[in-house]
This record gives structure tokens, sequence and C-alpha cells, in this order.
């Protein structure tokens, strides 16, 4: 693999872009906008930037990094690449689209991989023309940091795709979990009903953000509260992974909380619109409720 290509510059894409770059690979990124485009590239220059006041990374080679990564709104850009990784907003009707569009401009041996935290990756394959060549790779939040890849077979993945995105996933220092092809395969499956209980907690005034932060971390050794992690997800892919668990699994326990559902219709989707469970316009975060 020389060439990867990332569809969407939101936090995933752009962590995607930056472990990928700093891994000697060649990025084209795009997105529907320039702003969101650059804005990535800015997010990426200061992790880098970070690492290199930190001494973890010579300023040439960050240098030689950002030099790898190219940015645009043209999907063309996608004609040479080895892999695509598709990290648009998680929603089932967007990534179809998505898919449409990039399909015309790849070459015939051109991987695709989901970076989808919930939806079918057998339903999105069967939707390219490459179902075999079609994969699901799961990075986590913030990707640069976290050392787990969730890899995640459609019923169509072939196994030499398999095993080019696990190659990939550990050149890039990952750690490989393999899941099934079912709703939230293993990560988000345990951990939005946690954070959807979470929320039902606070909507039943069972306690406040930070008494239900503070349980959480000191009674249960959570690094993060569950609603400081939800916002830090984003509430939509939250509402979104939900969805996704009611309807694929038909049982009532997974139904979103109508307090999640809330935050999300006012537009609080948690850190990436400053406001969620915490308010980060200030110097600290500070709880909504
Ligand atoms: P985000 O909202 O930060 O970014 C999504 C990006 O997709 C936006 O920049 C948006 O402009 C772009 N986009 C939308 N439609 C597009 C299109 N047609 N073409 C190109 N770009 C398009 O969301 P995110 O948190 O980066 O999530 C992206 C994906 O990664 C989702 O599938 C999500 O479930 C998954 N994911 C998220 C997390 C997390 O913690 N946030 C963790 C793992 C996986």
């Amino acid at each position: 693999m020389r060439r990867i290509g990332v569809i969407g510059a939101g936090q995933m894409g752009s962590g995607i872009a930056q472990v990928c770059a700093a891994g000697g690979l060649d990025v084209r990124m795009v997105d529907v906008a320039d702003d969101v485009l650059a804005r990535a590239r800015e997010t990426v220059e200061r992790n880098l930037g970070r690492q290199v006041a930190r001494g973890k990374m010579s300023d040439g080679d960050m240098q030689a990094a950002m030099a790898r990564i190219s940015a645009g709104t043209d999907y063309a850009v996608f004609g040479d690449c080895d892999l695509v990784i598709e990290a648009a907003t998680e929603n089932e009707e967007v990534k179809r689209e998505v898919f449409k569009k990039l399909v015309p401009h790849l070459g015939p041996d051109t991987l695709v991989a989901t970076n989808t935290s919930s939806i079918s990756i057998t339903r999105l394959a069967a939707s390219t023309d490459r179902p075999g060549r079609f994969v699901g790779m799961h990075f986590m939040n913030p990707v640069p940091v976290m050392q787990l890849v969730e890899l995640i077979r459609g019923i169509q993945t072939e196994q030499a795709t398999f095993e080019a995105v696990r190659e990939l996933a550990q050149r890039l220092g990952k750690t490989v979990s393999v899941a099934e092809d079912f709703p939230a395969f293993i990560v988000n499956r345990i951990l939005l009903p946690m954070i959807n209980e979470a929320v039902y907690t606070l909507y039943e005034g069972v306690g406040s953000v930070e008494s239900i932060d503070t349980a959480l971390k000191l009674g249960a050794n959570h690094p993060m509260g569950p609603l400081e992690l939800a916002d830090f997800i984003g509430l939509d892919t939250c509402l979104a992974i939900m969805h996704v668990l009611y309807d694929g699994l038909a049982d009532s326990k997974y139904r979103p909380c109508p307090l999640l559902v809330k935050y999300v219709e006012a537009g609080w989707l948690g850190r990436k619109t400053n406001r969620g469970f915490y308010d980060y316009g200030g110097e600290t975060p500070v709880p909504t409720r």
C-alpha cells in the first residue's frame, strides 16, 4: 500500500490521514467543503507539532508527513489509490451516496474500507461494485492515540482484502480486534448502551452530569465519564449508533434516550459544536445540567 484515500475530514478522517501520513503513506483527503479540509489540515499540523515539541518526531519528518497529505473536494483524486477509507457522517444514506460517487473513479483493484461505527458492512459493501474488496476498518477516536482498530468482514469480504487491511493496521502501529458483522460490532455494542444509560440516568434525575461522570470515573475506574465521552464521540454519532442497534436487533433495551434525541435536535453535538453535556466555550468545560 502506498496511496490511501480518505473521505470525510472530520474528527476521524483527519486522524486517519494523520496516522497514514506519519506512517509514510501518501494521503488524498476529500470532504464537501474547503473550509472543513483547511481545518483538518490545521488539526493534523497541530497534533504533529505537539509530537515534535515532545521530541517524538523530528521537524523534518513532520514537514514530510504534511507534504504527503493532499486535500480537495473532487473524488477523481482517488483514481490511483490502493485503498480508500470512508469516514463520512454516520448516516447510511450519506455513505451510500459517497460510494455511488466514489465507484466510477476507482481502479479495478482498489480496496474500499468504511470506518462506520455501527452500520452493516455487508449492506454497505453491496452498494458498491466490489463487495469482495470491501471491509470494515473501525479506528477509534482520537485515531493517533488509540491503540485499537476493529476489523469487520462483510459476508462478501475476500480473505486477501481482510489481510491487506490487517497488515496496514499493524504497519500503523495499531492492534487489531476482529468482529463479526452485527450491529455496532464489539466496541460500540457494549459502549453505546452504557452511554445511553448514562443519559437516561441524567434524564430521570438520578444524578447531575458531574455526579454521573465522577461516579463512573472514580467508581468504575473509567478514564472519562460516559457523558464526557459522549461529547467526545459526538452526540449525533451516539444517537445514530443507538438507532442502528435498536433497528438491527429489534430489542427495546436499545431505545435511544429522549434527552439524547433532544440534544441532537438542538444542534448540541458535543465538543465539535462546543456544547453538549458540557459547554466548552470557556477555559474548563461546564456541565449543562
Ligand atoms: P464528523 O462529523 O467529525 O465528520 C464527518 C465528516 O464527513 C464531516 O467533515 C462532513 O463534512 C463529511 N461528509 C459528509 N458527507 C460527505 C460526503 N458526501 N463526502 C465527503 N465528506 C462528507 O464525524 P466523525 O466523528 O469523524 O465520524 C466519521 C465516521 O467515523 C462515522 O462513520 C463515525 O461513526 C465513525 N467513527 C466515529 C468515532 C467517534 O468517536 N467520533 C469513532 C469511530 C468511528
